[in-house]
């Protein structure tokens, strides 16, 4: 005996609300709200979806992609028994997250690599293979995550490459699923980049259950479409196969995309030689390395010249921890020169070589006089 649609519906969103993953879920959230607006959700399920709604906490993700989605399964059934309704219910969650600062500028699931690199990387709903791009981090990738939508998914994408010029490869792959709640990501963005946007801002030919972009302008997706090139490798997963196809686009990289739409740039500052070396008011140090014991020695001197400390170790980053956490730095600039000279005292004792400290260690950088690394006015020099 089929099952009254209205009983599925109640079975599917009871059990949603009994699941700590769907209460801070978007697809849970956005469904039960859309459900509230039509007549059954105002009548017979009213009591039903109130409960729902008592269980949300704040959203953390718009749609954790399970394989089974039980709202999903009870919008679906809704669609099915109310074909005049369905229409305008909306499904899934439509409203960007807000811009911040920098790039990118729209926050999500993926992992910057570097902003200078010409390739994004979209996993699809391989979540796996995004986290092991983020561990591998091929050369010339510039940012990895997954896509789990063809609305907001492609959206985010869009809007945070036209934030970056330098990427002009949009390299897709992964498994394109359609999971229970309907959406085919992969399906749709090799779509529209065939076929483009129709009057109604809807991806031609996408198979996905709701391919609307709604966030982002006409002109911004045809900007979008000009700036990358579509690398479609759906359902490739093997990382080896994708890192050698992220260097072949690398390797033909045309240079930053020069036609922006955007005024959201990040600032490229030339650092300038320094001028000057200001003594540190919690005193200096002398570095050597301790050769027969295989250690590096830090001698630190009060600004009168008196020693109060002695801090020895084998790795730089174990001195200057201690350094910092017994307040002998209260400068930035001698925190930098400090861990540079242990460094390179650290690495003379491993080579075998001798080791001066304050030798000019680049080309272009000032000589400093005193054995704190400040000026001539500093009391150590
Ligand atoms: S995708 Fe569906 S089943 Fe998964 S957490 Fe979200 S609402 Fe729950």
């Amino acid at each position: 005996m089929t099952q009254n649609p209205l009983d599925t519906m109640r079975e599917q969103i009871e059990t949603a609300a009994s699941l700590a993953k769907c209460h801070k879920c978007g697809c849970f959230q956005q469904t039960t709200e859309a459900l509230a607006h039509t007549e059954p959700g105002k009548q017979e399920l009213s009591g039903l979806l109130e409960r729902a709604r008592s269980t949300f906490v704040e959203k953390q993700y718009d749609c954790l992609g399970c394989a089974v989605c039980y709202p999903a399964i009870a919008a679906n059934v809704f669609a099915e028994a109310y074909p005049e309704q369905s229409e305008s219910l909306d499904l899934c969650p439509t409203a960007m997250p807000e811009e911040r600062p920098g790039w990118p500028p729209l926050p999500g699931e993926y992992q910057v690599a570097r902003y200078a690199a010409p390739v994004a990387v979209v996993t699809l709903n391989s979540e796996a293979l995004a986290e092991q791009l983020k561990g591998k981090q091929p050369e010339g990738m510039a940012v990895v995550g997954p896509m789990h939508t063809e609305n907001l998914g492609i959206e985010r994408v869009i809007q945070n490459i036209l934030a970056n010029p330098n990427i002009r490869f949009l390299l897709v792959c992964g498994e394109d699923t359609q999971q229970a709640v309907g959406h085919l990501p992969g399906q749709s963005l090799e779509s529209l980049f065939k076929y483009g946007i129709d009057d109604n801002m809807r991806i031609a030919k996408a198979q996905g259950k709701r391919p609307y972009l709604k966030n982002v302008t006409r002109e911004q997706v045809q900007t979008f479409l000009e700036q990358v090139e579509l690398v479609s490798s759906i359902g490739l997963t093997d990382i080896e196969t994708i890192t050698d196809q992220i260097r072949a686009c690398a390797a033909r990289n045309p240079g930053p995309f020069e036609k922006q739409i955007e005024t959201r740039k990040i600032e490229v500052v030339r650092a300038q030689d320094a001028e000057r070396f200001v003594a540190d008011a919690a005193g200096f140090f002398v570095i050597y390395p301790d050769e027969k014991r295989g250690l590096l020695i830090v001698e630190h001197y009060t600004p009168t010249g008196v020693l109060d400390c002695i801090i020895e170790g084998k790795a730089p980053m174990a001195i200057y921890m201690e350094a910092i956490d017994r307040q002998l730095i209260s400068r930035l600039d001698h925190a930098a020169y400090v861990g540079r000279e242990l460094d390179r005292a650290y690495n003379a004792l491993a080579a075998g070589e001798p080791y001066v400290q304050d030798r000019v260690p680049y080309p272009n950088e000032k000589t400093q006089s005193g054995g704190c690394g400040c000026d001539s006015s500093c009391s150590a020099a």
